[in-house]
Parts: C-alpha cells; structure tokens; sequence
C-alpha cells in the first residue's frame, strides 16, 4: 500500500472524531464562528501557522518556498432538520451537514496532519483554504478571493473535493471540462388586477398569466440554446390567490437558471427579463423580474485534472479512478477556477454494501466515514506529488 494512504489510514480515528465533532455542532454559511475556532484550535495543535479571512474561514500554510499549491474544503451547513438517528447527530434544530461539509473539513484537516509531518520533505508551499458560506449566494469562495486567498503565497493551481453519494468508498469521480452548472436566482412579480372571480372581465388574473409565462419561457429555454449545451431553467415555486371566488392582485413565482455556457447565460437572462415584462404587458399586467447572479461554471482545468487522475489512480488503482458524468449542481469552486488553474473531484461515500443512499441535501444523508481516509489521502498526496513534479 502507498505510504501516504497508510498515514491517511492510521489517522482514521482522529479524523472522524472531527467530522462527528463538526457533524453534532452544524452552522448555517458565513455564520461558521464555533467551527472556524474548531478548526484552528485543530491547527494549533498540529503547529501549523494559519490566520482568519472572510470573517470564519481559516487559511494555513505547511512547507516553504515558491511553489505553492491550494487545497480548499467548505465548512458551512445547511438549513435541513436532520433525520438520520446517529448518536452524533445535529444538536441545531433546523441545521443539519447535510452536504458532506463536515466530512470536507475533517479530511483536509488529516491531510494537514499527513503533510505537516512530512513538511521538511515538501518541495514548496501547501495552502490551505478552510472555506466559510459555499451553500449560498455571493458564495464565500468569492469572498475569501477578494481578501486575497490566492495571494501572498498565490498558489499556481488549486483542488477542492466532494463527497458523492452516487459512487462507492474509495472510488474517485473526476470529469475533465465541464463539470458542475453556473446557477442563478430568479424572481418573478406578476401585478394583475384582483376582481370577482365571476367578473372576470373587471380584473387582469395574474395567475393564467402566469401559466402563459411558464410555458412561454420553457419554450424560450428550449429555442434559444443550442441542443448540444446544456441548460436549464426550473420554475419551482408559484404563490398567488387565497379563495376560490377571487382574482388576486398578483402572483409570485421563484426559480433557478442553470448553464455550463457563459455566452447563453448572459444572453438568456436579458430574454427572460424581457419576455416576462412583455407578455405581462400584452395582458395589461406588469412583472418585475429579478434575478440574482449565482456561481459561475466548475470547468476542470485539463492540466489540473489529468494530475488528479493520475494521483487518484496511483492511491486507488485504475479501476478506482471513473469519469464524472457532469452535474448540473451550482459549487463555488467555480471563483477559484477563474484565476488559476482548478480542478474538482467527487469521493465515493456510498457504503459498499448498499445500491443508493440519500443524496446531498436530503437529511438522512449519511456518508460512509471509511471514505474518510481516502480523501486525506487524495489531498495530502496531490500535493506533495504536484510539488515534486512541478519543482
Ligand atoms: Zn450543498
Ligand atoms: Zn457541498
């Protein structure tokens, strides 16, 4: 066995007992305080220098010297009432690790342990990036990126890793390009006219406006995109109208807008904002659209994926190492990869003896923690062959 899969395997019990620390003690993005002092009392421990950025996010840096590779796990929580009966359970009502954050926090803080030990050796610097707010909008990736993570060292390349409920213990999925969606948030308020229901001529109804707009703008998704990149549009909450004698006033509807085409994306938005505004007006109505930018696109860099295959191949065998079949998830990754090259792997936490789990965000989600090793492992090794290969 590979001398850096064992240290991973030896400090098995260390790392769960973080994960289930961080797993019972859940906060919601950016407000990580008990865990971003969890994780540096974890560093202080190890001697290893870090310092605070993003408000409760913690950068860390093992080695020296020039070369400089970053390593990033997400710390945050999400708003889920969790259902999964371990005796580590979630003691916040309503906040729940439902999106293997934890596991993400805990196997960076073993790589720390596996890297520290063979700092002298390291051929460069290992920064890494204990990330605040990934579940939501502005994203603390872009955060952490505007108060100067990937400066002072600047990393020449950057990896991150997610836990997958699609894939078994010890098996890495890894896509080269496209590999998670950009997301954004829309908002639709639609200003009718309210009347009796049975003077239907008296008022403007916003809700089969509505359903016009719904079906309008599915076709607009469907004709203004080239077939061959994908893109979607879902439309997933409606709310209007309280009796059924009366036309409401208004109705309001949410939805989200995914897309791996930066040019669609830009081009499709101004549409959706038009369209709406127009087919409410031929009806007499108005609409107010807004629409909240999300995360750009994860595009594995080819260079920064190929060494991730090959690190993973080299800890898990050939067999170990499949491709990724694209998701249309939004990740925040994506603002790291905008500056240096990236490159983003999913880990296999699906227990060998089962077909399918809960996936992330469900809150019976419960990831294997055999995986955990495995994703130590994977960072610790990625960066120390990165710096030897890259001297
Ligand atoms: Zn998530
Ligand atoms: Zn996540």
């Amino acid at each position: 066995m590979n001398d850096i899969m064992q240290s991973a395997i030896e400090r098995t019990s260390q790392i769960i007992e973080d994960r289930r620390h961080i797993h019972r003690n859940p906060e919601l993005s950016f407000q990580e305080h008990e865990t971003c002092a969890y994780i540096s009392r974890r560093l202080e421990s190890m001697n290893i220098q870090h310092s605070i950025i993003a408000k409760t996010g913690i950068i860390a840096l093992i080695g020296s010297g020039e070369r400089c590779i970053a390593l990033r796990a997400d710390i945050d929580a999400l708003p889920i009432e969790e259902e999964t009966n371990l005796e580590f359970a979630s003691c916040k009502k309503g906040i729940m690790h439902a999106c293997g954050h934890d596991a993400h926090t805990a196997m960076l803080l073993g790589a720390a342990s596996i890297l520290k030990e063979r700092e002298q050796s390291l051929k460069g610097t290992v920064k890494l990036l204990f990330q605040p707010g990934e579940e939501k909008v502005p994203g603390g990736a872009s955060i952490m990126v505007a108060e100067g993570a990937l400066e002072n060292p600047k990393p020449d390349i950057i990896f991150g890793q997610h836990v997958y409920p699609d894939a078994p213990c010890g098996e890495v999925q890894i896509s080269i390009g496209p590999t998670m969606a950009s997301a954004d948030e829309l908002y639709w308020t639609i200003h009718g006219k309210g009347a009796h229901a049975a003077q239907p001529h008296q008022g403007i109804d916003p809700i089969l406006i509505a359903s016009e707009l719904i079906l309008h703008l599915q076709s607009l998704i469907t004709k203004s995109r080239n077939p061959l990149l994908p893109g979607v549009l879902g439309i997933t909450s409606i709310h209007g109208g309280s009796a059924t004698n009366i036309i409401p006033e208004m109705v309001e509807m949410k939805g989200t807008l995914r897309s791996f085409d930066p040019e669609w994306r830009e081009k499709v938005m101004i549409m959706i904002k038009e369209h709406s505004e127009q087919l409410c007006a031929m009806h007499g109505a108005t609409c107010e659209v807004t629409i909240l930018r999300g995360y750009p696109a994860v595009h594995n860099h080819e260079g920064a994926a190929t060494f991730a295959i090959n690190t993973a191949k080299g800890l898990f065998g050939e067999a170990g190492v499949t491709n990724f079949e694209p998701k249309m998830w939004g990740e925040d990754f994506a603002y790291y990869g905008q500056h240096i090259p990236a490159a983003f792997w999913m880990l296999g936490v699906r227990p060998h003896d089962q077909h399918s789990m809960p996936g992330l965000h469900n809150a019976k989600f419960t990831p294997d923690e055999q995986a955990l090793p495995y994703g130590a492992a994977m960072m610790s090794k990625i960066a120390i062959d990165w710096l030897e290969n890259n001297e």
